[in-house]
């Protein structure tokens, strides 16, 4: 078993991150004219990293395969951005953030890097500020925060419930600023296929034009990979359609380690699966768990009579409601993290009091936050503060004020008006910690290849704390990678431009230029989407949200044979000279049906219970997640042998020293 550890660096905490800084200056900024960084991804870890890089100096070259970089899967996240600023006068701090995301973690985190991202968050804030990003702000004009998951501070700064896309506009101005100075070339609805080494150093890429199909190569010095997760291994999830492995797994084939493939976050706040025709689930924000409290019925009668449609949840008296995060873990309530708040609706509705007609649905409900808030206004406003219909009016007002564009977007979808009827939501799978490992610096295990944003591992454990996903990427983007990269790039001022006319590039084009043409060439039975569907439903089943070794082996071997199939099977319609969208999907389903085993293998390697991941065969008596800290404290990193069940297994063993690791508990 090999390890990683002379990779990461040694020392206090703060010299890490001090050390790093002093490698600004091994790159003048004469040098970084002559330095080429492809950057794969805008969204906002690669949107902010390639702006900043070119605001340095360097010539960036960015890609996404969207038609614009305001459409990444970024736009999609609502509820906002941590940041230890204690505008609250709460108690933040740098430390506090620090050791929230360890603990809410899991202890299976890097301890520097996760202390850096807290010490850098306050500046995100700053920075986008300063771009206009409009931050939601209170009635005296400052920022206001609110509070999320796993936390007993309110630091996250939000815009309505859209926040990730006010961010993106923020960090895609700063782009298109750089764009104008033609120090960035963006390549917009482009797909990078392949990572190319030149003496074992990331050197370009291949890339296909998806309008026109032409393959072509592109050379750099580095290459930056932010492509983002891969939850849509499942098949459903709250992630944007094209969200998808390959890049990721691209570079894992050429030698990049893949870390932690088996910590995936279950959202507890989702629109409950509604049937087979889906291919897409709904986030509610984890927002909503600030004022929205998460009940099912006391009696079974109760849920049959709900599900039966002849008892309205609204007729339950309050003492037949069983309010169980608050009864299970009162410190927290209804903002226990997100692993725990989403096996506790399992739990329930396992038991058979789900509420919905498929038993998978769980009510949130914002009856008592619109009375509260109602009372309020009426008392602020000199109004009768026990006329009901006028207290009701005022709360909706307030609670259409802070989450109206959630409540619409539920209204749309479910068709039922949630200011007068509780919201069902369900857990979905939503965000993957796991992803290329990378060392302090973010880069890969290639030389000069790094990762940033969701698409390494680095930051949230075995459990992300919401919030946090955000802070992450604008961290890795704006403050951290520009400045790491360096420390490698300062070798590569004499290199001079990287040809593309070289056996590499021409290797690497013929085998993504060979593996279009099988895909074409097959005229199997079967469209990408059923391969995709069925690897869907062997991950949930297997690998979702409780996991046993049995269920683990036969996932690794469904997956094998669903994957065999697949290549014998498939059948994509169309050319590769235009815009085809199911030879896209192609790559990136062949690319999931390999991750999905290397997902499985881990999950089975891992006997423990930690964060998002849930060994049936370790929990408490009372149901609780439990760790194996003497076995597992370490970061899985699998080194790519070809068949995905070969794939070696390299530890990076994780020390606390500037926290004590503790059980975790919410109670
Ligand atoms: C519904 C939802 C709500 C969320 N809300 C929040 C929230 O409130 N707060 C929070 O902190 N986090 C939230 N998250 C998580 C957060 O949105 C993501 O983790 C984050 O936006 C990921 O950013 P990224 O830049 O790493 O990747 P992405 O935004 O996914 O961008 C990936 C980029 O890579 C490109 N790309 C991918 N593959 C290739 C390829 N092969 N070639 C070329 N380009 C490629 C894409 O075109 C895109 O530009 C939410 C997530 C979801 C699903």
């Amino acid at each position: 078993m090999a390890s990683l550890d002379s990779k990461i660096p040694k020392g206090p905490l703060s010299n890490k991150w001090t050390n790093h800084k002093s490698h600004i200056n091994l790159v003048s900024p004469a040098n970084k004219r002559l330095i080429d960084i492809i950057v794969v991804g805008t969204g906002l870890a690669g949107a902010s990293a390639s702006a900043t890089l070119a605001e340095l100096g360097y010539n960036v070259k960015s890609f996404c395969f969207q038609d614009s970089p305001r459409r990444a899967h970024s736009i999609a996240a609502q509820g906002g951005i941590n940041a230890a600023k204690n505008y609250q006068g709460d108690g933040d701090s740098t430390y506090r953030l620090f050791y929230d995301t360890i603990k809410g973690g899991d202890y299976r985190s890097r301890e520097a890097n996760v202390h850096r991202l807290a010490e850098v968050s306050t500046n995100i804030i700053d920075q986008c500020v300063a771009q206009g990003v409009p931050f939601a702000r209170d009635y005296g004009g400052l920022l206001d925060n609110r509070s999320f998951g796993g936390v007993l501070v309110s630091r996250t700064f939000y815009a309505k419930g859209q926040t990730g896309q006010q961010l993106l506009l923020g960090a895609y101005s700063a782009m298109n600023r750089q764009i104008g100075r033609g120090k960035i070339k963006m390549y917009n609805r482009h797909e990078m296929m392949d990572l190319v080494l030149v003496d074992g150093k990331a050197r370009g890429i291949i890339a296909r034009n998806l309008v026109t199909g032409k393959v072509e190569r592109h050379g750099a010095h580095a290459v930056v990979v932010a492509s983002g997760g891969y939850g849509n291994v499942f098949f459903l999830s709250t992630n944007a359609m094209g969200s998808n492995v390959s890049a990721g797994w691209k570079i894992h084939q050429k030698g990049a380690h893949f870390a932690n493939p088996c910590f995936t976050q279950i959202h507890p706040t989702c629109i409950p699966v509604s049937g087979d025709h889906q291919s897409k689930l709904t986030l509610m924000s984890e927002s909503l768990r600030n004022d929205g409290r998460i009940w099912v019925p006391k009696n079974i009668d109760d849920v049959k009579a709900i599900r039966d449609g002849k008892l309205s949840p609204t007729q339950l008296k309050e003492e037949d409601r069983d309010y169980y995060l608050e009864r299970r873990y009162p410190a927290f309530g209804n903002l226990v993290p997100r692993d725990v708040a989403s096996r506790a609706a399992k739990e329930r509705c396992d038991a058979g009091y789900g509420v919905n007609a498929t038993g998978e649905a769980v009510y949130l409900d914002f009856a008592a936050a619109i009375i509260r808030y109602g009372k309020e206004q009426a008392h602020v406003k000199g109004l009768d503060e026990n006329d009901a219909v006028l207290v009701k009016k005022l709360g909706q007002g307030v609670v259409r004020s802070k989450y109206g564009n959630l409540f619409q977007m539920y209204e749309k979808i479910v068709d039922q008006n949630p200011y007068e009827t509780p919201m069902m939501i369900y857990p979905a799978v939503h965000y993957t910690m796991g992803g290329v490992w990378v060392d302090y610096n973010l880069m890969t295990s290639i030389p000069g290849c790094y990762a940033i944003g969701e698409a390494n591992f680095s930051d949230h454990g075995a459990n992300r704390l919401g919030a946090s996903a955000l802070m992450q990427g604008l961290a890795d983007g704006y403050f951290v990678l520009p400045y790491t990269i360096g420390d490698y790039l300062a070798d590569d001022i004499r290199t001079g431009s990287i040809a593309t006319h070289t056996p590499e590039f021409d290797a690497a084009e013929k085998a993504v230029v060979d593996k279009i043409n099988l895909f074409l060439n097959s005229k199997g039975e079967h469209s990408v989407d059923y391969y995709h569907k069925k690897l869907g439903k062997i991950m949930w089943d297997k690998c979702g949200m409780s996991r046993n070794a049995e269920g683990l082996k036969e996932a690794m071997a469904d997956i094998k044979a669903l994957r065999e199939d697949f290549y014998e099977n498939v059948n994509v319609p169309g050319t590769d000279s235009e815009f085809n969208e199911q030879l896209a999907k192609a790559g990136r389903v062949a690319d999931f049906l390999e991750l999905g085993e290397l997902f499985a293998k881990d999950a089975l390697d891992r006997t423990e219970s930690c964060g998002g991941h849930f060994r049936e065969e370790s929990q408490t008596p009372e149901g609780e997640a439990m760790r194996d800290d003497e076995n597992f404290t370490f970061v899985s990193a699998w080194e790519y042998k070809g068949e995905p069940a070969d794939a070696v297994l390299c530890k990076e063993e994780l020390k606390y020293e500037e926290i004590e690791v503790k059980t975790r508990s919410y109670k």
